[in-house]
């Protein structure tokens, strides 16, 4: 994503352009990817970057609420941001900490469960937990 199509989107959201959150911009939506916020950090640190760790945590906070970035909660100490904000699934690999996109279409529900009363679906994802197999 250029700098531009950045810009258009925060104008999009009602997002200030502050420099920090472009450049947070600029590392995670430049390609489909997953990324922690440490390794968002480790980047900006690599080229630089002044931002300080609390605008990160707080620009992808910004961002998961405007749903520029979607959170997937892989396990309880790893969170990440996928850049990929269309229906889809993962694979996660508990042993190497990564994840890889699972088209919506590659997956079937069968049957779900009633809907709690009062509630309405928003979304299914299915994470798919696997590990490497052992020689
Ligand atoms: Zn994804």
């Amino acid at each position: 994503m250029m700098r531009s199509d950045i810009l258009d989107l925060f104008e999009k959201h009602d997002i200030l352009p502050t420099q920090q959150r472009v450049e947070v911009a600029q590392i995670l939506l430049v390609r489909p990817q997953h990324l922690s916020a440490e390794q968002i950090i480790d980047r900006l640190m690599q080229q630089g970057s002044s931002v300080s760790k609390a605008t990160v945590y707080n620009t992808l906070k910004l961002f998961g609420e405007h749903g520029i970035v979607k959170e997937i909660m892989a396990d309880p100490v790893r969170k990440f941001y996928d850049s990929s904000t269309l229906p889809h699934h993962h694979f996660y690999n508990v042993d190497t900490g990564e994840l890889h996109d699972i088209a919506e279409s590659d997956v079937s529900i069968g049957s779900l469960p009633l809907l709690p009363a009062g509630t309405r679906q928003e979304s299914v994802e299915v994470l798919i937990r696997v590990r490497p197999t052992e020689n």
